[in-house]
């Protein structure tokens, strides 16, 4: 695999990640990602981006509940 940016070697590694919307944030520390040698930047795996759109649909979800 390589890099989509700069065509770096991408390294298996962890990166954090924050999801913002107006009402909350949602940030991990530590997600499974490949990381590009050469620019840093992370591409997520497939089951770390899927954690994340799950966290979000529940929170959106549950949060619903707390509307008066
Ligand atoms: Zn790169």
């Amino acid at each position: 695999m390589e890099c989509v940016y700069c065509k770096g070697k991408l390294e298996k590694k962890t990166a954090p990640f924050t999801v913002e919307r107006n009402d909350y944030q949602i940030h991990w520390n530590a997600l499974p990602a490949y990381i590009c040698g050469q620019c840093g930047e992370p591409l997520f795996e497939e089951k770390a981006l899927m954690l994340i759109e799950k966290s979000v649909e529940l929170i959106d979800a549950e949060k619903t509940k707390l509307a008066v």
